[in-house]
């Protein structure tokens, strides 16, 4: 299996050069020639299985042996749940799955947990002597379980950067609080996008790379532009299929809809992924929070940024630059490497651009968006908690009131699951405020008490005892002290 550039500015590469790589250099990501066969019914049901056999399909230059010992080491007692990715259901026809059981208790563990494997037997298999240098730009939750995935892998060096006023309190104590010898964790007084420009064009700057070259680093990314971040996400999409024919939600072949929380646009993308490999999937629910980019986009063919960044209750999906769009688009244009190219650069130069009427039609078919108002966000925690005493966080409360929203209007029942991507520990105060309880508490830390007092949910291990962690982390930079933060991080004996 090769890799071709979305820009069409790259010879086809092995994926160990795109994973090692991070992004296309000058621009432009990394996608498969061709997307395999596979059906759902000849799959084990074991996850770890699941995950071998959907690597080797694609990561096609490694080994059995190591994408075994990858997904061993990924994926086993550091989930706190056997099946890895367990469903809940709602009812017949609607489950969560729930992708927090990881160190984090988002669904990021999931590809964040293998990637540091994938990407130590990419360089080996590259030649690189360098040290790799992991550069993160998070709207809350990658960054930690990029952490979680890096700390002390020998090899790599990790950099973080985060919104300082875009994250919630737990999200920022979670990564200041990381230990490790090769982690770094910088506030950055700006946006998410303003971090992941930030890092992007420090992917881009040539001098830069070339400087550190030479002292022995080369950079990578852990962000969903990185192909080593989509593959592992196809996985679970199988995995819930499996578990919904295995309740007898539909038989096996029959189509169900997937409802993702979307940001990035990684989470869908994998979704996508899995429905061009053939996962019986009949409607893709792309679900935004009030930050409506993509939700316009599609309703309209117009990609437009030129808006107001608006800081909701799922922080994690406030984002007006969804960079795996540009996958997708790829994908559905049959691999039109200058169109995606001219998109690209109007969005860079203009925060803006169109796609043709042929564009339109053929997403209108795959794709259903809306966008979820905050006022929305809190009655649909309510209303999930009332129902079946199941409690969701902001982000799955966003799908999940987006597939309702879809099944109303389009009168669709198709059997559904909805990505349920974070521990609504994760984000207590606003769930706590959604379930309107009478009492008071103070702080993040005692909510976490008081919901699970009301609800009964147990804390998951990794959001427990934080408020008594060290911040070892506490530098605050501007949006253009990138590479100096960088250097100094970098510098032996920081
Ligand atoms: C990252 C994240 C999302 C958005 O996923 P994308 O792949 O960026 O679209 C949704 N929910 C949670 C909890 C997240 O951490």
């Amino acid at each position: 299996m090769l890799y071709h550039s979305t820009r069409g500015n790259s010879a086809p590469v092995a994926s160990s050069f795109a994973i090692h790589k991070g992004m296309v250099p000058g621009g432009g990501l990394f996608v498969p020639e061709s997307f395999p066969r596979l059906e759902p019914g000849v799959l084990p049901t074991a996850y770890p299985q699941i995950a071998e056999r959907i690597l080797s399909l694609y990561l096609t230059d490694y080994t059995d042996d190591e994408l075994h010992d990858a997904v061993a080491q990924g994926y086993s007692a550091n989930f706190d749940a056997a099946s890895i990715a367990p469903i809940t259901f709602y009812d017949d026809t609607t489950a969560y799955l729930e992708l927090w059981h990881g160190p984090t208790a988002a669904f990021k563990d999931l590809a964040l947990q293998l990637l540091p494997h994938l990407l130590r037997a990419a360089a080996r298999k590259q030649g690189s002597d360098k040290e790799i240098v992991i550069l993160v730009a998070t709207s809350g939750d990658t960054g930690k379980a990029a952490l979680e995935g890096f700390k002390d892998v020998p090899g790599t060096r990790i950099i973080v950067f985060y919104p300082k006023s875009g994250v919630s309190p737990i999200q920022e104590k979670q990564m200041v609080s990381t230990d490790g010898a090769n982690t770094a964790v910088i506030g950055v007084q700006g946006n998410f996008d303003d971090c992941q420009n930030m890092v992007k064009e420090i992917f881009n700057d040539a001098a830069f790379t070339a400087e550190l070259a030479a002292e022995g680093f080369a950079f990578s990314s852990a962000n969903s532009i990185n192909w080593g971040r989509l593959v592992p996400q196809i996985v679970y999409y199988y995995h819930a299929y499996l578990a919904m024919t295995a309740n007898g939600s539909i038989g096996m072949g029959e189509p169900v809809c997937l409802a993702v929380p979307t940001g990035n646009f990684g989470n869908i993308l994998a979704a996508y992924y899995a429905k061009l490999m053939g996962l019986p999937v009949s409607k893709l629910i792309c679900a935004s929070n009030a930050n409506r980019v993509l939700t316009d986009f599609f309703e309209t063919g117009i990609y437009d940024m030129n808006r107001e960044f608006i800081c909701t209750s799922s922080p994690s999906m406030d984002i007006l630059i969804s960079s795996n769009l540009e996958r997708f688009l790829y994908s559905v244009s049959g691999g039109d490497a200058e169109r995606v190219t001219n998109w690209q650069n109007g969005l860079a130069k203009e925060g803006c651009f169109s796609i043709g009427k042929d564009m339109r039609s053929a997403i209108r078919g795959i794709i259903a968006a809306s966008s979820i108002s905050e006022e929305d966000v809190a009655k649909e925690i309510r209303r999930v908690f009332t129902a079946r005493e199941y409690l969701i966080d902001t982000h799955t409360a966003v799908a999940s009131a987006a597939l309702a929203r879809y099944r109303e209007e389009s009168g669709d029942v198709t059997p559904a699951v909805i990505a349920a991507t974070a521990s609504p520990y994760k984000v207590c105060q606003a769930v706590y405020d959604a379930l309107a309880h009478e009492g008071r508490a103070d702080d993040e830390y005692m909510i976490m008490d008081v919901l699970r007092d009301i609800t009964g949910v147990v804390i998951p291990q990794a959001l427990r005892g934080l408020d008594n962690l060290q911040a070892r982390h506490t530098r605050v930079i501007d949006v253009s002290g990138g590479r100096e933060a960088i250097r100094s991080a970098l510098r032996p004996g920081a």
